[in-house]
């Protein structure tokens, strides 16, 4: 999808601060961290949300969950992190392209929703 921020960045279209590539998925730094680390990771192939994937992505989504561990590691994440999917106009996503938020630093991140 040309008009996609997140494809374009995967291409290096757009600069980023990467972390992590390879033929399926892309990491980067979010450009807006609301923790000392946040990074975001993307499959290659675009797809809009967690509401649109299908079977074909059952493999690229398993390597990225693996990988997202790996690469908190790597960021010194070594007591934890936060994993968010946001997911369409109620979960508050803004960039309509799957990605998986990681975040963490030396605080707790806190509670996981507030209660409404
Ligand atoms: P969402 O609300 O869709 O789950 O999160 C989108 C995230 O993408 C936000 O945290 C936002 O800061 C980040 N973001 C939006 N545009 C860019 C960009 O051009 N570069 C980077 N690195 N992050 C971006
Ligand atoms: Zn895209």
């Amino acid at each position: 999808m040309v008009a996609c921020i997140f494809c374009k960045i995967a291409a290096g279209e757009i600069p980023s601060k990467k972390i992590y590539e390879d033929e399926d998925m892309f990491a980067f730094h979010d450009i807006n961290p609301v923790r000392p680390v946040h990074f975001l990771l993307i499959p290659k192939r675009h797809v809009g949300s967690l509401y649109d994937v299908d079977a074909s992505y059952q493999a690229v989504l398993g390597k990225m969950m693996i990988k997202a561990g790996d690469l908190a590691r790597k960021q010194g994440l070594n007591d934890g992190f936060r994993t968010i999917v946001n997911t369409g106009k109620i979960g508050g996503q803004e960039v309509y392209h799957l990605h998986i938020h990681v975040m963490g630093g030396p605080e707790p991140v806190g509670p996981m929703v507030y209660r409404v």
